[in-house]
């Protein structure tokens, strides 16, 4: 039934992801021999989502694509932390999906291309009862359905496995009804498919078998009257019986009077339906032959108050000696012994109630004696064993990973680690998920959709080559005019766009648009970019700039306590330089694609390592690479985007030129001294700095909210973050996996987490708690980094 539903779903909604795969679980396509599994269409349909196959992509003759790269950049720093870089680079991508996946899409496309060819071709319903029936028969439905009984049979599923003997019968009993009732009318597909669900929804009550004694669930109009002795009406609340008429149609109760009386048959009205449904509770109410027990709820699932039914009012009234009891959903401490005893009749519900009573017993809540009884039972019956082992187990449950075994650890990690800083970041976010990632290696399912990462890889990407190109050419940015720079972007992005996720910036008008946005915020950056670069004296000298192993610059090398070694790997977007009276300057610089600011205390938890470290290794090797030692200049944010800009009575070109510099001013940290400020920002005398985080006073000194740092502090942040580093390194290989997420403010490692099921981390489960970082001041940093980095200074939560 769910296979026929799915087709139909198919078909009438142009080959749609969700509907194409509820048919394929069905499990209805699978071989006899083996040879092609549900692995193989799981894997199907994981290459579907990344390539965002729907519709005619599906029937179409043309071949379905490769899997879509990943990063607009085949050396992707990250990648090559995984050691995958060398064996991307050794194997040229096909252009075309593997040939099991074309097998795949031939097996689930082609039968349903024949119906849907079929049906449309049929000029009434018999000829699309026809088209069923053979798609029924090419896929073996009646043979499947005869294996399926007889496993569920072996599996002691007898109910199951009538259900399936007789379903086959019930599908062509609908069709053949359908070919007498209305065989030779043309019909649409969707209302064929709407009348065979009626169908289908008819056979589940033909299935319930009959019997003798039975207990037969059934909503009210369902009820068969005159055959049962005891009847429980649950649920006769205000607005549920009688049901709260619904005005759903186009025409009013005047109206429909006015239609009736002109002969014109028309569905039952609201008041038709009010009788009918009193007519219902009458006839119900008077079916059983020996019993009558109505129930209603106090409360919903949330606890708001529900009221009974009217009919509950008329029934007191009807008979006033009728006694009423409140019933308890579970058993509770104030109630008796032989109150609580009516919850241990059942094995399975009794069992579920000892659980809940022993967790509060061992919260200190008093707990009857009767449910020691109900213990011991469940523990002398071999039967229920198994089921009373799990349950206590979750008694005593506490969601937590054990520490890794140095064996185990050395074989996932190796004692020679090569990581980047953004594995080390994710770490101290939360061992679990470092270890979800880096040790288990899980990946999210990949989903064709342009996602902002995506877009941040764009803006990258774009900004790079843009820099690359100029210095290929010869040129510098601040010469360029921000006409030339919106052409410069147009270009670099219509080169990127095809790499970007399997072309989706190409494939609808939506994402043309998106594109035509994508440029512009490009072209923007850019000429401000320019602005910047016109203003100071710093130069890029190095863009998409690796270190590494074999790379312009070498790893950072760090021998760990635990006898380990550990290399820090990456790329720095770009570097820039000036020349001083205090020597050679360097200041790293990182597009970002949302508003990051460096913030001390990150750092000195290790949160946010990447900008120092860079630093740290252009500092440490400027004598290998630039023939001289340098000093650090600075680290900053430059966030690529589309500012919005505000005025109560609008403003002059040049006051949205002023706003507009502001809203791209850069964020980060830059080296306390004046001249070095100079270099950056030359127009600058006095006050906020238009392009960097900074305001200086008259007398030239830095106002106390500006993010500067002197050349001593510098350095200390460098120790700290390499302090951290090496702490980091210590605890990844000495197996640390622990489920320990940090919260910071409001931040919390778990926002934006995408293991949440893998580590089912808790708040209300026992021992779940978020690892509290105290939040600082930037004063209070620098006096703990001067204070040594030892100091921990973290608490738990309680
Ligand atoms: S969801 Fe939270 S606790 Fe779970 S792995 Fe992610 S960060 Fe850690």
């Amino acid at each position: 039934v769910e296979m026929t539903r799915a087709v139909l779903d198919i078909i009438i909604g142009n080959w749609k992801y969700d509907a194409v795969f509820r048919f394929v679980k069905t499990d209805f396509l699978l071989s006899e021999d083996g040879s092609i599994t549900r692995e193989h269409f799981d894997k199907l349909e994981n290459y579907v989502l990344a390539c965002g196959i729907e519709g005619g992509r599906w029937t179409s003759k043309r071949s379905w694509p490769a899997m879509p790269e990943l990063s607009l950049d085949p050396d992707h720093a990250d990648g090559a932390a995984e050691g995958t870089t060398e064996e991307a680079e050794a194997v040229e991508r096909p252009r075309h999906a593997p040939e099991w996946v074309e097998q795949c899409r031939r097996i689930i496309a082609d039968p349903i291309a024949e119906l849907a060819r079929a049906m449309k071709a049929s000029s009434n319903v018999r000829g699309m009862c026809e088209a069923m029936y053979a798609f029924w028969m090419a896929l073996g439905v009646p043979h499947k359905l005869e294996r399926m009984s007889q496993d569920a049979l072996f599996d002691g599923e007898v109910q199951l496995s009538r259900e399936h003997r007789q379903i086959w019968g019930a599908l062509l009993d609908i069709l053949d009804q359908m070919v007498e009732m209305v065989g030779e009318e043309k019909m649409s597909i969707e209302l064929f498919g709407g009348m065979l669900d009626t169908g289908f929804e008819s056979i589940k009550m033909a299935l319930v078998p009959p019997a003798l004694d039975q207990v037969l669930i059934a909503s009210m109009d369902r009820t068969r009257p005159g055959q049962i002795k005891h009847l429980y009406m649950l649920g006769v609340n205000d607005g549920v019986i009688p049901a709260r008429p619904i005005e759903d149609g186009v025409l009013t109760e005047h109206e429909r009077d006015t239609l009736q009386q002109i002969g014109m048959e028309l569905a039952p009205g609201v008041r038709r339906k009010l009788l009918d449904e009193r007519f219902l509770i009458y006839q119900s109410f008077a079916t059983p032959s020996d019993s009558l027990w109505i129930s209603y709820a106090l409360a919903d699932e949330e606890g708001k108050t529900l009221l009974p039914s009217e009919v509950v009012r008329h029934v007191r009234g009807m008979f006033p000696r009728v006694q009423e009891r409140l019933v308890m959903a579970e058993p509770n401490e104030f109630m008796n012994e032989e109150e609580q005893s009516e919850f241990a009749v059942y094995p399975e519900s009794a069992l579920k109630h000892l659980i809940v009573q022993l967790r509060q017993w061992r919260q200190g809540r008093p707990m009857a004696n009767i449910w020691w009884d109900v213990y011991r039972w469940f523990a002398a019956q071999p039967a229920w064993h198994d089921r009373l082992k799990v349950l206590m187990g979750s008694l005593l449950y506490r969601n937590q990973a054990e520490t890794l075994t140095p064996t185990t650890s050395r074989h996932l990690y190796g004692t020679a680690l090569r990581t980047s800083v953004s594995r080390m970041e994710r770490f101290v976010a939360c061992p679990f998920s470092h270890f979800a990632s880096h040790g288990l290696k899980l990946k999210e399912r990949r989903v064709y959709r342009l996602e902002a990462p995506d877009i941040g890889q764009l803006f990258h990407a774009a900004l790079s080559r843009f820099a690359i190109d100029l210095q290929s050419s010869n040129r510098t940015w601040a010469a360029l005019s921000a006409d030339e720079c919106r052409a410069e972007a147009d270009r670099i992005v219509d080169m990127l766009a095809p790499k970007l996720q399997g072309e989706i910036l190409l494939s609808s008008k939506r994402y043309e648009h998106i594109s035509l946005k994508l440029k512009r915020i490009v072209g923007r950056a850019a000429s401000v970019l320019g602005e910047h670069a016109r203003r100071g004296q710093f130069e890029p000298i190095g863009l998409e700039m690796d270190f590494g192993p074999d790379k312009p610059l070498p790893p950072l090398r760090f021998t760990l306590s635990n006898g380990c070694t550990m290399e820090i790997i990456g790329r720095i977007d770009r570097v820039d330089k000036a020349d001083s009276d205090r020597g050679v300057l360097l200041r790293v610089i990182d597009y970002k694609s949302s508003s990051t600011d460096l913030k001390l205390q990150e750092v000195y938890y290790g949160l946010s390592l990447q900008m120092l470290t860079y630093l740290d290794v252009l500092i440490t090797y400027a004598e290998l690479w630039l023939g001289s030692s340098a000093l650090p200049a600075g680290t900053l944010y430059f966030h690529v985007h589309n500012p919005l800009l505000q005025a109560a009575n609008g403003m002059s070109v040049e006051q949205a030129y002023e706003q507009m510099m502001k809203k791209y001013k850069m964020r980060g940290l830059v080296l306390a001294d004046r001249e070095v400020v100079s270099l950056m920002d030359e127009p600058l005398e006095k006050g906020y700095s238009d392009i960097l985080p900074i305001a200086v006073k008259a007398d030239g000194s830095f106002y106390s909210n500006a993010s500067v740092a002197t050349t001593e502090q510098w350095d200390m942040l460098r120790g700290t973050a390499r302090h951290v580093i090496q702490d980091i390194g210590t605890r990844i290989t000495d197996g640390d996996v622990r489920i320990d997420p940090y919260r910071l403010g409001t931040k919390k490692a778990c926002d934006f987490c995408s293991y949440k099921p893998v580590c089912q981390f808790d708040e209300l489960t026992e021992g779940n708690d978020y690892h509290v970082l105290p939040r600082m001041t930037k004063d209070e940093v620098w006096m703990k980094m001067e204070g040594g980095a030892a100091e921990d200074g973290q608490e738990r939560e309680t």
